[in-house]
């Protein structure tokens, strides 16, 4: 379960976030969508404390960090590792192989045997529907190809929430489909997620909340029938107008 209470997030004088409240029960996924610069990745960046909120408390599990006062890097080292990560831009080291990319987080990180962790990196290969590139390069492999070796690697911290930054903007359209169809299996499976995406579709199928942010506050949420189908706030109709 994640919490999220009264985060704030300042770049010098630019107030990013300005009071956001979120929770996320075990299982949901919540969807997040708003206009380019409302601070839908800055939230997910604090969220795993990539980005230190300038205020507020994030909680995930049992482990609830307050950034009233300073916070030890032991402690946010620790909160991010329940946390896995699939960005934009896939990141992924263009020198190892798809399996070996999966292998780095938990031998490096975790210092896991790797007889172990091949094993570990193969099946959750096969879980994305790569187990027959595990050999390949990234630049052997489509981007849709790359951004599911993306999500094996986060997976295979065992990360205890899984998010998004809008993973499938990067992409030719007819490669959105087997990422998000990805994404979608493991919200059946009950990964706990928050996704960032303008995949409106993604979200009316698979959310269990959509949360329309704008200027740095949430202006509204629900589930995502209600959300896009009447929505109660002028912003978000506004917004929902112009994408759909
Ligand atoms: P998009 O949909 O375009 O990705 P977004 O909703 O994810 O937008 P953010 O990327 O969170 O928005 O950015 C919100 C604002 O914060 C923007 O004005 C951006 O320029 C600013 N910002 C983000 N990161 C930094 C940073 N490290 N330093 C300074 N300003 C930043």
């Amino acid at each position: 379960m994640i919490s999220i209470r009264n985060v704030h997030k300042s770049f010098n004088d630019l107030q990013v976030l300005r009071g956001i409240d979120l929770e996320v029960e075990k299982g949901k996924v919540v969807v997040i969508i708003g206009p380019s610069g409302s601070g839908k990745t800055t939230l997910l960046r604090c969220l795993n404390v990539l980005e230190i909120p300038t205020q507020g408390t994030v909680s995930i599990d049992q482990l609830s960090l307050s950034f009233e006062q300073k916070v030890v890097k032991k402690q946010l080292l620790e909160l991010r590792r329940k946390t896995g990560m699939v960005f934009q831009s896939y990141n992924l080291f263009p020198h190892k192989t798809a399996l070996e990319n999966v292998m780095e987080g938990p031998m490096i990180v975790k210092g896991l045997p790797k007889e172990r962790v091949v094993s570990l990196a193969q099946g959750l290969l096969e879980k994305v529907g790569l187990g027959e590139k595990a050999d390949q390069y990234p630049h052997q492999l489509s981007g849709g190809q790359q951004q599911r070796v993306g999500i094996a690697r986060a997976l295979a911290m065992e990360p205890s929430v899984m998010l998004f930054d809008e993973p499938t903007s990067a992409l030719d359209p007819e490669l959105v489909g087997e990422v998000l169809k990805v994404m979608k299996d493991l919200a059946q499976e009950g990964m706990t997620m928050v996704v960032v995406t303008h995949e409106m579709k993604f979200a009316k199928g698979v959310a269990d909340e959509v949360v329309f942010m704008d200027q740095g506050v949430i202006v509204e949420r629900g589930r995502p029938e209600d959300v896009f189908n009447q929505p109660k706030q002028e912003r978000t109709k506004q917004f929902l107008s112009l994408i759909e």
